[in-house]
């Protein structure tokens, strides 16, 4: 297998997909020489079958708006691999959803459940639906629409969606309780369901505390103690929220927080009374951080602005959405000092952006080790609703560190390099990838 040559064999049939480009070359670089370590790989074109998806379900959601009209959206679902397990992954509403950024998730997603030691394949799914601004029932109708149509494809044992940028609870609740009603069965069909109908404890932290925990493993390696460590998090959404919540319980300063219009920034840390204020602001009120100074004046709101080049951090944890941090950013970044990246958005640094963290020695967790840890929890949510049992928040919580402790291990075995270095991307592509590689090679040519 030559990268380059697979590259551009993908790029001329599927052009204008440049997200998905971008995955794929981030991971075969990555796995070429473990790959053409293996002839048995090659003769069977296993390459190409990873890297295409399995199937694409594409279609338009109608729905009627307060108003009366008749509105259409876009939607997929994208099946990339189910050689270990089920099809999972989340599903995206937002504006900027297209076939490219899905392929590229459920691209990712593949390895990433592979790396959380559980059986899960590799899915993704979303629509061109922004509910910015929508009303509850609007909310409600299109989630319906959406499962109209995709209900008959997905299943506890077939394809199992969860929440991503967009969809939280409310949106799950909605298409959860449409698909059983379609579908005539209470299965465990969604993760990241309410807790009085199937959903787990900690799942709703689980991505945030479970980079933290995954942070903790990396910093472990070098003997570097978190407390007092600046975090520089962008995002305001489920993931910076907990992983905001989690810095903060842990002794270290959250520095900064942003949205799609601008960024908080936090000097000395956000204290406790702003970090709540703004949690219920962002995850209740669905409001916008430029509110955050009318409360607490003594912060600085940017608008426009990415935090990446206002504040001097030690560890720095992108946590809203993709190529979020330029190769710039890392430029200012490590001027300032920081010693860590952990990713909990999918793939927000740029291929240049990860090239300097490499280049620099620093610690750097690609989002595909350092966020695995929700849908690890939507792993341990599945196998309580398989069960009908529910278990307590410690004992998820304490699956969720091992976990976490479990990918860290991946990532070291597989990615310490002679100089001792321990390079988190080689380590989680390759370990991800060898996993679901022999599982394809034992079940034939499918
Ligand atoms: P949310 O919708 O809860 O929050 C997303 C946050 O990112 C919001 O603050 C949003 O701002 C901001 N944002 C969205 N798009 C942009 C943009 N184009 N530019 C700048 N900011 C933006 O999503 P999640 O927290 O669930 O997801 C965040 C990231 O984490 C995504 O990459 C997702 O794929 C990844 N992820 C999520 C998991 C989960 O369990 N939820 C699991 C693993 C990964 P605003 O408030 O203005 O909309």
């Amino acid at each position: 297998m030559k990268t380059k040559e697979v590259l551009a064999d993908l790029k001329s049939r599927f052009p204008n997909e440049p997200e998905y480009h971008q995955a794929v070359e981030e991971v075969l670089t990555s796995i070429e020489d473990v790959y053409n370590q293996h002839p048995e790989f090659e003769r069977v074109n296993l390459i190409e079958r990873l890297c295409m998806p399995d199937r694409v379900f594409m279609f338009r959601v109608s729905w009627v708006d307060d108003k009366g009209r008749v509105r259409n959206n876009m939607a997929y679902r994208v099946q990339h691999n189910n050689a270990i397990g089920p099809y999972k992954g989340g599903i995206r509403f937002h504006s900027s959803v297209n076939l490219s950024i899905l392929k590229f998730l459920a691209f990712e997603q593949t390895f990433k459940n592979s790396l959380t030691t559980l059986a899960m394949g590799g899915a993704k799914g979303g629509s061109d639906f922004s509910p910015k601004g929508k009303s509850d029932m609007e909310i409600m109708r299109f989630c319906q629409a959406y499962i109209a149509e995709l209900w008959r494809h997905i299943g506890a044992d077939t394809d199992v969606p969860a929440g991503d940028i967009g969809v939280g609870a409310r949106e799950v609740g909605y298409m959860y309780g449409y698909y059983k009603k379609m579908a005539r069965e209470f299965t465990g069909t969604f993760t990241g369901k309410g807790l009085t109908f199937g959903g787990s404890l900690i799942r709703p932290e689980a991505t945030g505390y479970g980079n933290c925990y995954f942070l903790l493993n990396m910093l472990a390696t070098r003997g570097i103690d978190i407390r007092g460590k600046r975090v520089a998090i962008s995002g305001s959404g489920n993931v910076a929220n907990f992983t905001a919540q989690k810095i903060i319980e842990l002794g270290a300063k959250v520095v900064s927080m942003s949205d799609s219009q601008g960024c908080i920034i936090a000097p000395d840390g956000l204290t406790k009374e702003q970090f709540d204020y703004i949690f219920e602001l962002k995850t209740y009120w669905r409001g916008r951080l430029s509110e955050v100074t009318d409360k607490f004046p003594e912060l600085e709101y940017h608008a426009g602005q990415r935090p990446w080049k206002l504040v001097k951090c030690d560890i720095a944890m992108p946590s809203a959405t993709q190529n979020e941090l330029d190769g710039d950013d890392a430029d200012a970044l490590l001027a300032g000092g920081c010693i860590a990246v952990s990713e909990g958005a999918n793939m927000p640094s740029t291929p240049e952006a990860v090239h300097k963290f490499v280049g620099a020695r620093i610690l750097y967790a690609p989002g595909k080790a350092a966020n695995a840890g929700g849908v690890a929890t939507s792993g341990l949510e599945m196998a309580q609703n398989s069960q009908k049992l529910s278990w307590s928040a410690a004992e998820v919580d304490s699956k969720l560190r091992d976990i976490m402790k479990a990918i860290h291990e991946q990532c070291v075995e597989y990615g310490r390099q002679d100089d001792g270095y321990i390079n988190y991307v080689r380590g989680a592509n390759v370990a991800g990838f060898m996993k679901v590689a022999e599982a394809m090679m034992a079940q034939g040519v499918l």
